[in-house]
């Protein structure tokens, strides 16, 4: 089978090498968890608990009724301390609900609080989207889109592929690797899962041929998990950014997913690695969303390697026994891989339902030179997979020219920073394009809401 890309995309050092191939450790009990309530894309959530109050793992602690909402769970068991605000992975301040376990989470806490198990393929489509809102699942690999919604299209949009981003492109993470090589039978049940609840008979593994060892791992976890149905693993090319959905689609598919169109346009759902576990173990053991595997890694890390953690972990709270970070050479903390991640101020930022790994950096790792002028080289250009000009939309941004800024496609940016990782004069093009598009947002926001009729 020929591995099959996307045009355009960059080829970046890979940097996975100090966790490849090791098991993921889970981290040692936790003395508190820090959770923040809205972990996903829609409207915030209220906390359903206060301070005071004993919480057992798996409680639901927080919620909202939106349609594009999902709830939060306790991660650990124990009491609630606090419920305030605290800076986030995003870098902005959002509400959290500080938990405490009682010795450090030995004796005296209380046992956890999952829902039953659910057989998705004994139960309605509508109990097994509840069941998935409930769990509070959201795309563990993006910006927290509800999965519940994800997998119920309008009846106009029929979906025909449910693809498996199994890509991990993003340099330096190997969370989704561990995952793929040591729980594989889970995952490839997740994703028969969703293929049986979308109706679908077409599932497609889409792996990055740097992985191309697990590829017999897959297939055989895949021929386990769906006997009869049609579940094949397409290796692709290793090029950044292939883990991108409207990448991952086209490579797969052959489809374009439109300008501002989401995959259910072009009749494909994409769930990430790690989401196909959680859709598992949501149904197998009403386990809700409340941990998750991520990679911890980078020059300033002496430990680096996979850990299976608590939403609401704080990394540099774990004990440095078991996560050894070089302080003195510490220059950054990317929550993220390093292409589309977020710097961050502190090592005390809770990991989050999305946080698929923290980098950190020291000196040799950052190329934070000061930016020169623009020489017009194009390499932006020719380097951009969303085929956009960023240096004409930097340029309008820099002169305060917002709507060229859009006109020139600043909403169709993915925030690769393939652009910014080519340009030879440090222009930092993808930072000042998530605050253009921030900014919009806030626009879009602000404007008068259409009367109900
Ligand atoms: S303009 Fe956006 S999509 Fe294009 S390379 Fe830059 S960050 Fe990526
Ligand atoms: S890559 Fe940088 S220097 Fe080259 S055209 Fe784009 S913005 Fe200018």
């Amino acid at each position: 089978m020929p591995t099959k890309t996307f045009r355009r995309g960059l080829h970046v050092p890979e940097q996975k090498e100090p966790t490849e191939g090791k098991s993921a450790e889970t981290v040692p009990a936790l003395k508190q968890a820090v959770v923040p309530v809205n972990q996903h894309f829609g409207a915030p959530n209220q906390s359903l608990v206060a301070v005071g109050d004993t919480v057992r793992r798996g409680q639901k602690i927080a919620d909202a009724s939106g349609p594009m909402t999902v709830p939060v769970h306790a991660p650990i068991s124990g009491v609630v301390k606090k419920i305030e605000p605290r800076i986030q992975s995003n870098n902005l301040e959002g509400p959290c609900i500080v938990i405490e376990a009682p010795d450090g989470g030995g004796p005296g806490v209380p046992d956890d609080d999952f829902m039953p198990p659910l057989d998705v393929y004994g139960c309605s489509k509508e109990d097994a989207l509840t069941r998935i809102r409930e769990a509070g699942i959201v795309g563990m690999g993006g910006a927290g889109f509800p999965v519940h919604v994800k997998l119920n299209p309008p009846p106009h949009k029929p979906i025909d592929f449910v693809i498996a981003n199994a890509a991990e492109c993003e340099p330096y993470l190997t969370t989704d690797e561990w995952l793929m090589s040591e729980r594989a039978e889970l995952f490839a049940r997740g994703l028969a899962a969703v293929m049986h609840i979308t109706g679908v008979s077409r599932g497609i593994i889409g792996l990055e041929d740097n992985k191309a060892h697990l590829k017999p791992v897959l297939e055989a976890a895949a021929r386990a998990a769906l006997p009869k149905g049609e579940l094949v693993v397409q290796l692709l090319k290793t090029k950044y950014p292939q883990g991108g959905e409207k990448f991952l689609i086209t490579a797969l598919t052959g489809r374009e997913v439109p300008s501002g169109g989401l995959p259910m346009d072009v009749g494909c759902v994409v769930q990430n690695v790690g989401t196909l576990a959680a859709i598992a173990e949501a149904f197998e053991l009403g386990k809700p969303l409340i941990e998750r595997s991520l990679t911890i890694t980078g020059g300033a890390c002496r430990t680096p390697k996979n850990i299976i953690a608590p939403i609401g972990t704080l990394i540099g709270d774990l004990p440095q026994s078991f996560i050894d970070i070089d302080y003195s050479g510490l220059k950054k903390i990317i929550f993220g891989g390093p292409m589309m991640g977020v710097a961050v101020s502190t090592a005390l930022i809770p990991v989050q339902k999305n946080t698929s790994g923290v980098v950190l950096m020291d000196e040799n790792e950052l190329k934070a030179f000061d930016e020169a002028y623009c020489i017009r080289c194009g390499r932006c250009i020719r380097n951009c997979p969303c085929h956009l000009t960023p240096v004409l939309i930097n340029e309008s941004l820099e002169s305060g020219d917002f709507d060229e800024a859009l006109r020139t496609g600043l909403i169709d940016c993915i925030e690769c920073g393939c652009c910014s990782y080519v340009c030879p004069a440090r222009i930092k093009l993808v930072q000042r394009f998530r605050v253009g598009k921030q900014r919009y947002r806030n626009i879009q926001a602000a404007q008068p809401k259409p009367a109900a009729k």
